[in-house]
């Protein structure tokens, strides 16, 4: 079977495996279909020395695919049925993993494409517990934003920044595969979007996916207009996920006591921060990695019901390399889907 491996940094390389073995108890094997890329393969790509890993590694964290078999002790999944998986292996025993709060679970054995072979090959074989039904309407690609990109924005928005009904967001790169589901899902509950992007084209299409107001933050400083549109209020949650190059701007555009959640740091990673600031304002900033469970599950049931992931490109796994330096170049609107 094909898979794509990276052997080393910056080196991706198309190479044909073993099929995986029938899969064991609790576990099905899975026809992989989609595979979404996302910047923690970047990251992944240009090699990071603090991560513990070994090369060669099969590339991949978020992907959606067919149940080809199943193993002992199965009963929810049958072949044929479209999933979505979850891209971290947690242990489902520690606290955490028991109160359904995944991403913080205590004993996490890797995320699978970043410290483990990932979801880029046809065939795997994976516990059915990180498992979750694709409902029907959605197809393969759609699915395979699921666990991260669509699972990260529920997170972020609505468990941590708790972002309401008639509430104001300001959501960085509006362009990008966090930002378009980031629009999409805070309007579909009644919020107002004011959002960035850096280019005429990704403004329109900003607008078109139903931002409130778009500031191309190359010809204008966006904390400010964030301000003057709310009367010098300020916004009542940041979607950060830039970094060093907007993160004080968007402590700026907040309102007192508004709250900033960030799951990234593309444009750098370490900031100053002026703490009379943050207590005298009384921000709250909340940091988000990845999801649970749960979010996945209601990312796809909005998938469902109309909310689709905006893809920018479909890609074959050949060209998986190319959709990185893509996605890299920020000369996207939307997801970067690899086809297998
Ligand atoms: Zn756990």
């Amino acid at each position: 079977m094909r898979a794509l491996r990276l052997v080393a940094d910056r080196q991706l390389e198309l190479v044909d495996l073993d099929a995986p073995p029938p899969p064991g108890p609790g576990e099905v094997q899975v026809r992989v279909r989609a595979v979404a890329l996302n910047h923690i393969d970047v990251w992944g790509f240009r090699g990071m020395a603090f991560a513990k890993r070994k090369l060669p590694l099969v590339a991949g964290a978020e992907a959606a695919g067919e149940v080809a078999a199943v193993g002992e002790g199965v009963a929810k999944l049958a072949v044929g049925q479209g999933v979505a998986m979850y891209g971290a292996l947690t242990c489902n025993i520690c606290p955490a993993c028991r109160a359904g709060r995944d991403n913080l679970c205590e004993n996490v054995g890797g995320i699978l494409g970043f410290h483990l072979d990932g979801f880029a090959r046809e065939l795997m074989n994976i516990p059915a517990r990180l498992c979750l039904p694709v409902p029907d309407g959605v197809g393969m690609v759609e699915a395979a934003c699921a666990p991260i990109t669509f699972s990260t924005v529920e997170h972020m928005l609505f468990d941590n920044a708790k972002l309401e009904r008639g509430e104001i967001v300001l959501v960085h790169a509006g362009g990008s595969g966090i930002g378009t589901a980031a629009i999409t899902l805070s309007k579909a509950i009644g919020a107002t979007v004011f959002t960035t992007v850096g280019d005429a084209e990704k403004a329109a299409k900003a607008k078109a996916l139903g931002a409130d107001h778009v500031i191309n933050y190359r010809e204008e400083r966006f904390e400010s207009i964030a301000r003057r549109l709310t009367g010098k209020r300020g916004v009542d949650v940041v979607f950060e996920h830039t970094g060093a190059d907007t993160f004080n701007g968007s402590l700026l555009a907040l309102r007192r006591g508004g709250r900033l959640v960030t799951c990234g740091a593309t444009s750098g990673a370490t900031i100053q921060l002026n703490l009379m600031q943050l207590f005298q304002q009384q921000y709250r900033i909340l940091g988000s990695f990845g999801a649970s469970m749960r979010n996945i599950g209601d990312g796809l049931q909005k998938m469902a019901l109309g909310l689709k992931p905006i893809i920018d490109t479909e890609v074959p796994l050949e060209d998986f390399a190319q959709g990185l330096e893509r996605l890299e170049s920020r000369r996207v609107f939307g997801k970067i889907v690899v086809r297998l």
